[in-house]
């Protein structure tokens, strides 16, 4: 199947790891010019490299931004439209969750949680929009989590969070059709940046990374049996952001290995 997004535009926010990172090399594959943002210089450098490496004859644009920073996504903005002259997809993908019970969560946190859950999202629709508005193929993809239906005690704000965000994306997805269609992801879990960053904090000394994925994921009874992997979940983004995914809007894909348990 031809995902026609050979020329399109993308912007992948938060592409310099993980799932963002994989989203980034997929579509590139595909033939599209791709745009990554994070806040690192470092890991931002890292992955241009890594990009580049894969794609010698692609086009892509790498640039530091905050997503949480209006005024920075604003020159993110001008940063795109000078190098490409528009916008087909818009992947806001940049965060991580929170792990916290209602107990551990302070008002700052709840504050922070929903500041980033929300605005990474508001942001860069706000200061996209005009351009997706040009585009003959204008598509969102939210990158959210199951925890949206599926709460967990131990991510108590991150869950509320992703819930409201799955209005957001159903809202939106009715007041920008019939020209720009919205859509999310709904992740299980993923081998990426984050859980390397948990690997480090909880394994016992002396366990493999991947010991401890296989550990945690037995322990979680996720029915396939492992985390995914970055790609997996980046081929779900492509598929909804892709014009071949034309008459989807205001829908979720689960890419969860089938840990969900609601119908
Ligand atoms: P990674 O930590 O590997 O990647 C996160 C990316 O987001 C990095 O490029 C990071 O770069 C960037 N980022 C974080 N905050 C900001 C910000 N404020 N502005 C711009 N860029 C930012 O994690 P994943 O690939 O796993 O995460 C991708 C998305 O998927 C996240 O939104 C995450 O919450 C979500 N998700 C992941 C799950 C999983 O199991 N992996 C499960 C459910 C949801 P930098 O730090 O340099 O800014």
């Amino acid at each position: 199947m031809d995902l026609g997004l050979q020329g399109k535009i993308a912007l992948v926010t938060g592409g310099t790891s993980g799932i963002g990172l994989a989203a980034a090399d997929l579509l590139l594959g595909e033939g599209a010019r791709v745009a990554i943002c994070g806040r690192d210089a470092g890991r931002l450098a890292a992955a241009q490299a890594h990009l580049r490496a894969r794609h010698e004859q692609g086009d892509l644009l790498a640039a530091t931004c905050d997503v949480l920073d209006r005024d920075a996504v604003a020159r993110l903005q001008a940063q795109v439209q000078g190098w490409a002259g528009g916008l087909d997809l818009l992947v806001n993908n940049a965060g991580q969750g929170r792990v916290s019970t209602f107990a551990s969560t302070s008002d700052a946190d709840w504050r922070a949680e929903l500041e980033l859950k929300f605005f990474s999202q508001i942001n860069t629709i706000n200061l996209f929009l005009p351009m997706l508005q040009q585009s003959s193929s204008a598509s969102v993809v939210a990158v959210n989590s199951l925890l949206a239906y599926q709460p967990e005690t131990h991510m108590v704000a991150t869950s509320a969070a992703r819930a409201g965000v799955q209005s957001l994306v159903k809202s939106l997805a009715r007041e920008f059709a019939p020209k720009i269609r919205v859509n999310s992801i709904l992740l299980g879990i993923v081998a990426s940046g984050q859980w390397e960053r948990r690997y480090a904090k909880e394994a016992a000394p002396g366990q493999s990374y991947e010991a401890w994925i296989e550990a945690e994921a037995v322990n979680r009874a996720i029915p396939l049996k492992r985390f995914g992997q970055p790609a997996e979940a980046a081929r779900a983004i492509l598929f909804l952001g892709s014009p071949a995914a034309s008459f989807i809007t205001g829908a979720s894909l689960e890419v969860s290995g089938g840990a969900s348990r609601h119908i």
